[in-house]
């Protein structure tokens, strides 16, 4: 019987006339067995250009329009696939999120979708046509387009997946699985034939860039099956798998990390209760996300708070330290963005008390300096220097003995 199969093509598989083309091929030999929905990104560097692009006239662009230029990107991908396939003699259509009412939240550049017409996705396949569509964007109930954040193309093929109830979601790239951790730092990293769920939210969660963490979410929480493999070779990738078995035996499943990052330190607050709901609290109202926060012990009353930030949200700073000023007293923020997050990610995390003696270890004798922990039931999370990060990915991937 066919299969319902999603394809996803990130930003090197569209490169460039060339890649369109390979992608193309890969589609019409799907389209030989399977019904086939595409989802495609903005061609290499193209969001990043258009980033780029929206600074020519001021560091803060307004949210509306910052949105709507960087989702421009996927449009052009997604007509030029089209056209691709029908010079193949393939009936193939090109669509925004808004023709086919991908809905989201209204926040711009982090918003969440909330429904896809599934019948009008329905319509272009009875017509017996491969719809093409653009990931990363959404629109609003009010017809405002929005963005779903960097890698955002992910989420939105896992989710016309689970709208569909597709067999499976192909997420095509430019390397041919999930690895123990990013080969391209590792390059002895162990390509996992499967991952578990659970192994793959928290490797996603903490910056694994190979799929969004959203994208995880959406096939956990609808039973997506999702797999990950290369455009560029032949290969079977790394299927997710929905059950949790196959991490059982794994202590340690990979090493993930975040360089995008900024150390946030309020001096000399007062140790008193509340304090840190009266600096976290204005940050939360920004919808800004905080994540590692370490509180030092107090001396003679006074203590020093720090968080880390996605360094994207920087601009936010301002104005939510102006909102703190208001309820608490401090000596200075110092604000750190040379910084990066480094995760050990395991069940064998619960287990074994020896993980984090072990990686402490490993990185004292590379002179590798920590500068915040913080732990989790299944995940180890040190901030240390920015400099410092690639060889500690290197010291953490070899200590563990991932590549065996
Ligand atoms: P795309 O444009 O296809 O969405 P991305 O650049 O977003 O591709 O993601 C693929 C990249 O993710 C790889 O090139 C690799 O450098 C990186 N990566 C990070 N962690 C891993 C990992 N554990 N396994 C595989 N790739 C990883
Ligand atoms: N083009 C977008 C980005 O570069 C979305 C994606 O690639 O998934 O973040
Ligand atoms: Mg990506």
């Amino acid at each position: 019987m066919q299969q319902v199969i999603v394809q996803k093509f990130g930003g090197t598989s569209v490169g460039s006339g060339e890649r369109i083309a390979a992608v193309a091929e890969i589609i019409k030999n799907e389209a030989e067995i399977n019904t086939v929905v595409v989802v495609v990104s903005a061609m290499a560097g193209e969001t990043d250009r258009l980033i780029e692009l929206s600074k020519l006239f001021g560091d803060n662009p307004n949210t509306r329009e910052f949105d709507a230029l960087i989702s421009t990107g996927e449009k052009v991908s997604a007509s030029l696939l089209a056209m691709a396939l029908n010079s193949l003699g393939l009936k193939a259509k090109s669509y925004s999120a808004a023709q086919v009412s991908l809905k989201t939240t209204s926040n711009f550049s982090k918003a969440k979708i909330l429904d896809i017409d599934k019948t009008k996705m329905e319509e272009i396949l009875a017509d017996g046509s491969i719809p093409i569509i653009t990931g990363f964007q959404g629109i609003t109930e009010t017809g405002e387009v929005t963005t779903l954040g960097r890698g955002g193309s992910d989420t939105t093929a896992v989710a016309i997946a689970a709208s569909l109830k597709a067999n499976r979601c192909d997420i095509y790239t430019d390397v041919d699985g999930i690895y123990t951790t990013d080969p391209r730092i590792v390059p002895n990293a162990k390509k996992l034939d499967a991952i578990s769920m659970e192994g793959m939210l928290e490797l996603a969660g903490q910056g694994a860039k190979v799929i969004q963490i959203r994208a995880v979410e959406f096939a956990n929480k609808f039973k997506v099956p999702v797999r990950v493999l290369s455009s560029f070779s032949s290969g079977t990738g790394t299927m997710i798998t929905l059950e949790n078995d196959t991490m059982e035996n794994a202590e340690i499943s990979g090493i993930a990390f975040q360089t995008d990052q900024t150390k946030v330190t309020f001096t000399a607050v007062e140790d008193t209760p509340g304090i840190a709901s009266k600096i976290l609290g204005p940050l939360s109202e920004l919808d800004m996300k905080v994540d590692v926060i370490v509180q030092n012990v107090g001396i003679e009353g006074k203590t020093d708070f720090t968080f880390t930030i996605a360094t994207e949200e920087k601009s936010l700073l301002d104005e939510a330290i102006n909102n703190i000023q208001k309820s608490i007293n401090y000596k200075e923020v110092i604000i750190d963005d040379e910084i990066a997050k480094v995760s050990i990610v395991g069940v064998g995390i619960r287990s074994h008390a020896g993980v984090a003696a072990k990686a402490f270890q490993a990185l004292s004798e590379n002179e590798i300096n920590i500068g915040m922990i913080s732990t989790s039931e299944i995940k180890l999370t040190l901030v240390i220097k920015k400099d410092d990060l690639e060889k500690a990915v290197k010291v953490l991937h070899d200590v563990f003995e991932l590549d065996k």
